[in-house]
């Protein structure tokens, strides 16, 4: 087995500079199984951060199915098969009415890309807002979207408005008053598009804010925005390659949660346990007029082996109840947290829904100023006591507690107890 650094090095000859790693001392990972995964030296993490293997490091019901397919027939997607169809049956049937139809793709990037076609399509414009600390994906399009790291020669018809953040509200007031300065962006965002020559085709908002630090919005938040977009005739675009797949513990999607029903919504990283699957889901309406205006074909997606391991990971969330251990562990672990900021006056502010949770630490809880280095810190010396998570938000100083839907209250247990060491033992220094 060759150690960290001989990976290390080889990277950096093999796939070049910049190729992100997490923590100080990168984890090489061999094997994982339900919420654990193990190291190169046999040592076993608790892993609190990967959203990917949703339903559990190698499920075997998910195994089972990718197996029995691979060793049955695998091929790209223009013959007849009744596989991906079995599954976007599935799949919508989570979604509400007229929410029906589907393309499956391989990543939630291609998935984005995708949905910023069909608002062309409909209509007939290309203007698009984002969050101003967003991040949809990697392709030349969808990477427009990103403010925090933006490609060079940026494109002219993207338009952002602030992250929403409930711990410093806009102007200062939270709940309707910070709903209403968002709005106000988004219509400022509407005709600063205008202005740029550009119509609006759509918002494109993870419905969760999750790279935004996953702020305490209340269910209907998001109206008046949606009603601007609406108005200026842009439809609205729900990113759930985060919150998706019954995480948030209430409902199945961010959007239900947060009370709007979105025109398309984009899938990804959960969505096969690990397998490359992400989608796209809209009603059959925007998808005649998507397939109408662009012919598009994916080779691979929604291929017999990737149908298998979605319909497969779609079962065990719905037959072994993961939503549901998703909304009473996630409430465990934050009550966990509150008792932890008793007497750590370095977590500022306790979030979250289900097993998407995390705590915003500060230097100085009445002036809330960001205590990013430290929170970096925590996050190192988690993972050197053996439990994986980490940070992110606008001022990057939110821990991001987002671990696989079997996480149980005694999981919990183990993160707190470790969490409460490594707050004692870090200096709270900038
Ligand atoms: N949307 C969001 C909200 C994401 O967090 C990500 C990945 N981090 C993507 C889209 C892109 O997904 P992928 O990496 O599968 O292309």
């Amino acid at each position: 087995m060759q150690d960290s650094q001989t990976l290390i090095d080889r990277r950096a000859q093999l796939l070049g500079p910049n190729v992100s790693t997490f923590y100080e001392d990168p984890v090489h990972l061999v094997k994982g199984d339900g919420v654990w995964v193990w190291d190169a030296d046999g040592r076993k993490y608790l892993d609190c951060y990967n959203n990917v293997p949703h339903v559990g490091h190698c499920h075997p019901k998910v195994v089972e199915a990718i197996c029995q397919q691979a060793g049955t027939l695998n091929t790209h997607t223009r013959y007849l098969h009744a596989g991906i169809l079995d599954y976007v049956e599935a799949l919508t049937d989570t979604f509400a009415d007229p929410l029906n139809t589907a393309i499956m793709t391989c990543t939630g990037s291609e998935a984005n890309d995708i949905a910023l076609r069909m608002a062309q399509a409909v209509t007939g414009n290309t203007g698009v807002i984002a969050s101003d600390h967003t991040y949809h994906g990697n392709t030349m399009a969808v990477s427009q979207l990103s403010c925090t790291n933006p490609p060079p020669n940026r494109w002219d018809n993207v338009a952002y408005v602030p992250a929403p953040d409930s711990y410093r509200p806009l102007g200062g007031e939270a709940g309707a008053a910070h709903a209403r300065a968002f709005a106000a962006e988004v219509e400022r965002a509407i005709a600063e598009l205008a202005a740029r020559g550009h119509g609006l085709s759509a918002l494109i908002i993870c419905p969760y804010f999750a790279n935004e630090g996953f702020p305490d919005l209340p269910a209907g938040w998001l109206q008046s925005a949606i009603d601007a977009v609406r108005k200026a005739g842009g439809i609205i675009i729900a990113d759930e390659v985060q919150p998706g797949f019954g995480r948030l513990g209430t409902h199945f999607w961010g959007h239900q949660k947060a009370g709007f029903l979105p025109d398309v919504v984009t899938l990804g990283k959960p969505m096969a346990n690990g397998h490359p699957v992400g989608g796209v889901v809209t009603c059959l309406e925007t998808m005649t007029a998507f397939r109408q205006n662009f012919r598009y074909f994916n080779t691979f997606g929604g291929n017999p082996v990737s149908a298998a391991a979605a319909l497969a990971t779609l079962k065990v969330v719905q037959d072994e109840d993961l939503m549901e251990n998703a909304a009473e562990v996630g409430n465990y672990a934050r009550e966990g947290l509150r008792q932890l900021a008793s007497h750590h006056a370095c977590i500022g502010d306790i979030r979250g829904s289900g097993l998407f949770f995390g705590a915003e630490m500060v230097l100085d809880p009445d002036a809330k100023n960001p205590a990013t280095n430290f929170t970096k810190r925590i996050a190192n010396a988690m993972r050197n006591k053996g439990v994986l998570l980490n940070f992110l938000g606008i001022h990057y100083n939110a821990l991001k507690i987002r671990p696989p839907l079997p996480f149980s209250k005694s999981n919990a247990d183990h993160m707190l107890e470790r969490l409460n060491e490594a707050l004692s033992e870090t200096p709270l220094e900038p």
